[in-house]
């Protein structure tokens, strides 16, 4: 108690100097914060692979054309999904949107808030109740457009999931977010009440390095929330696999295989983690297609590891964050942003770090976090895309065998029910793969290249 009253005068006793000095942490906060912006253009613009297979193609390049390979039925039933599954997915988004806009930019959410913690009276508790009932809030206003969207998975015989198991998904998931979004701002908070006018570099710093942690704790922390997993069993196939990994340079010790099919008759396989915690992991459902198949996926996998994919991907992601960290120091301290989220612009004994360090705030903060992570997903889409497409260009050149790449795509396609012909929207705001056909005319392509005979039509 005595400690927090000392602060207070400390905290006065700063805020007696000229508004002029006031100036002088947003200028830097606003330099730091377009040297990191740029920083991570030129990390993207330089480091993208935009030609993943480059070189001169006799006969010019293989342009996706999904009629080669599917037949008609299996083009209209990627239409139909498409047009049933694409309502839920915009009317979704929008509404959850509108709904944290709406509580973020407009008194709604400072409101919600108090009343929410009405009763709390320790800073801290405050934080992690407002947190918890604005991310519950989000989450439940969102659930009729999550119903929609699985009894659409449902009625096409991709879900394998009662509604209990599915309801305790949204429910683990929806733990997942309080026990990431409260540790996040609880620190956030911490910094901007220590360091009133300086928050923006202890907020990037620790931006930065929880960006990394998180995704190095993923695999064994996260995952396996919703997944057993166990290693891929001793036969042919895991002896194939790590063979090829060995040829390739990749040092993997183990494949694991994740209970997938409780859940989904799609196909996938990731890798996740880095360092000591990166693991490639197959879905359960994977392993009834042909080995060579399997060998085809495993093989684009590697290509992720062998480049460090993800490691690459965790260090933009937490640069980002450092720089929108400055950013939203820039917006937190702005009264009139304040005022239009209903913060009083000048916190309690006119302390400098102003509403920003007001509990009340956490809803503008998970507004602002929104957008920018709404205004970044198409640039990261576009970057995840070429990324694929270079981890594809590796399978091709691991394995050289392109008609089995082009029938495990062709599987993955029609089991999935990808859409295999999205429109520039849908590229834009989901696509964070190449669709099935870009992928078979890539291998087709690679097979041109390499005076390889191109596999035939499937059809
Ligand atoms: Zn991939």
């Amino acid at each position: 108690m005595a400690r927090l009253r000392e602060e207070g005068a400390h905290l006065s006793e700063r805020s007696e100097s000229g508004g002029a000095e006031g100036r002088t942490p947003r200028i830097a906060a606003a330099v730091a914060a377009a040297t990191l912006f740029a920083a991570v253009a030129a990390v993207l613009a330089l480091t993208t692979p935009w030609n993943p297979l480059p070189g001169s193609v006799p006969g010019g390049r293989v342009e996706p054309d999904p009629a080669l390979d599917f037949s008609p039925a299996e083009i209209a039933r990627s239409r139909a999904f498409d047009s049933a599954v694409n309502p839920p997915a915009y009317a979704g988004l929008a509404a959850g949107l509108v709904l944290v806009f709406a509580l973020g930019f407009t008194p709604l959410g400072a409101r919600f808030i108090a009343w929410a913690t009405a009763r709390t009276r320790h800073r801290f508790l405050r934080i992690i109740v407002a947190t918890v009932a604005l991310t519950t809030l989000l989450r439940v206003a969102g659930l009729p457009f999550d119903i929609w969207s699985e009894s659409v998975l449902r009625r096409y015989g991709l879900s394998t999931q009662t509604w209990p198991a599915w309801l305790v998904d949204q429910f683990k998931s929806l733990a997942v977010t309080w026990v990431i979004c409260t540790i996040a701002l609880l620190l956030l908070y911490a910094v901007v009440r220590r360091f009133p006018r300086y928050w923006w570099t202890g907020a990037a710093a620790g931006g930065f390095l929880l960006v990394v942690l998180v995704s190095f704790i993923y695999p064994i922390a996260v995952e396996p929330v919703f997944n057993k997993f166990h290693s891929l069993q001793q036969g042919p196939l895991r002896t194939d696999l790590l063979a090829m990994a060995e040829r390739d340079g990749v040092p993997v010790e183990d494949v694991l295989v994740a209970d997938a099919s409780r859940r989904t008759t799609s196909l996938n396989a990731y890798v996740s983690g880095f360092g000591s915690t990166r693991r490639i992991v197959l879905y359960d459902t994977l392993l009834k297609s042909p080995p060579a198949r399997v060998e085809s996926i495993v093989a684009h996998e590697l290509g992720h590891a062998k480049r460090d994919d993800v490691l690459y991907g965790t260090l933009v992601g937490a640069l980002t964050i450092a720089g929108s960290m400055c950013l939203l120091y820039l917006l937190m301290t702005s009264p009139r942003l304040l005022r239009r989220a209903g913060v009083p612009s000048t916190g309690p004994r006119e302390d400098r770090s102003g509403g920003a360090a007001d509990p009340r705030s956490v809803a503008l903060v998970l507004a602002l976090v929104a957008a920018g992570t709404q205004l970044g997903a198409p640039v990261q889409n576009l970057v995840s895309r070429r990324i694929e497409a270079r981890a594809d260009a590796h399978a091709l050149n691991l394995t050289r065998d392109p008609s089995t790449f082009v029938s495990m795509q062709h599987e993955l396609s029609v089991r999935n029910i990808s859409d295999l012909n999205p429109d520039g929207m849908e590229y834009l705001l989901w696509m964070t793969h190449p669709s099935g056909p870009d992928r078979i005319a890539m291998a087709r392509t690679w097979a041109r290249m390499r005076h390889v005979p191109e596999p035939p039509p499937l059809r």
